[in-house]
């Protein structure tokens, strides 16, 4: 996409979205690449790192200095949800660095109201044109919750259960889907099932996570990097379309995509 059809893809989003929160969007309306570019950063850089053969880039305190100086909104490409697992470095694995991916990463890749208000910052301040959905092979989090529905729970610290519940679907799904596959072989049915549970959370609470994807301003993808050879498997596009399809027709997606009266909605 050339940037003239940016733009004008962008202000059909700024037209979407309410008056109170464009003035970031249109601040950095600037040379942002496409969606379809960015893929292609994304997927080099992993080429890269899985190659052994990375570059580092924009890694050095030249770069920490650019960025102080200038508006990240200008530079990051990619928001990434993924897990908090020390073996998912999020931006080594992209071969990235500073001022390139607006990251979240909290247990299990979930899609809670804080990682998606993190998202939606990603999108719609921070103008990423991508959002990365990042399972990982091994995720301990998915394999907790498939244990604990298999009847081999563990008692959790108080914070946990609320943390994980949005696991718990996906797990079920995956163990509905692949009856004939049983006990921890279940896990890496579970662990693609809650990179497609997170982007339908996502959708199902963020109106301007939709209206972004449906106007072409945004791709949303899912993904799924392998801890022992550190290459990331891209996941098919015609997976989030059916998501996003089933939730739009859902009577129970959030529907205003703005905040009203200060925090609340
Ligand atoms: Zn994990």
């Amino acid at each position: 996409m050339k940037w003239v059809h940016y733009v004008v893809a962008l202000t059909v989003c700024l037209a979407v979205l309410a008056v109170g929160s464009t003035s970031a969007l249109a601040a950095s309306a600037v040379k942002k690449p496409s969606p379809e570019k960015v893929m292609a950063l994304l997927k080099e850089g992993n080429d890269r790192f899985a190659a052994g053969k990375p570059l580092h880039p924009h890694a050095d305190l030249a770069r920490a200095k650019q960025a102080a100086a200038e508006n990240q909104a200008n530079y990051a490409y990619a928001t990434v949800l993924s897990c908090s697992d020390s073996r998912v470095p999020v931006e080594m694995i992209f071969d990235a660095g500073i001022m390139d991916i607006f990251v979240v990463r909290v247990a299990g890749n979930v899609a809670n109201v804080d990682e998606i208000g993190t998202i939606e910052y990603g999108v719609a301040h921070v103008n990423t044109p991508v959002v990365v959905v990042l399972g990982h092979t091994q995720c301990g989090a998915v394999t907790a919750v498939t244990q604990e529905l298999q009847g081999h729970g563990h008692s959790l610290e108080r914070n946990i259960p609320p943390l994980i519940a949005g696991i718990k679907p996906a797990v079920r799904r995956a163990m509905a889907d692949h009856p004939e596959v049983h006990g921890d072989a279940v896990v890496p049915h579970a662990i693609e099932a809650n990179v497609w549970q997170s982007i339908e959370d996502l959708f199902m609470k963020s109106p301007v996570c939709r209206n972004l994807v449906n106007g072409g301003v945004i791709k949303v993808v899912g993904a799924m990097y392998d801890v022992g050879t550190g290459k990331v498997t891209w996941l098919p596009d015609a997976n989030v379309e059916q998501i996003l399809k089933k939730v739009e027709a859902s009577p129970n997606r959030a529907k205003n995509p703005m905040a009203t009266g200060g925090a609340s909605h």
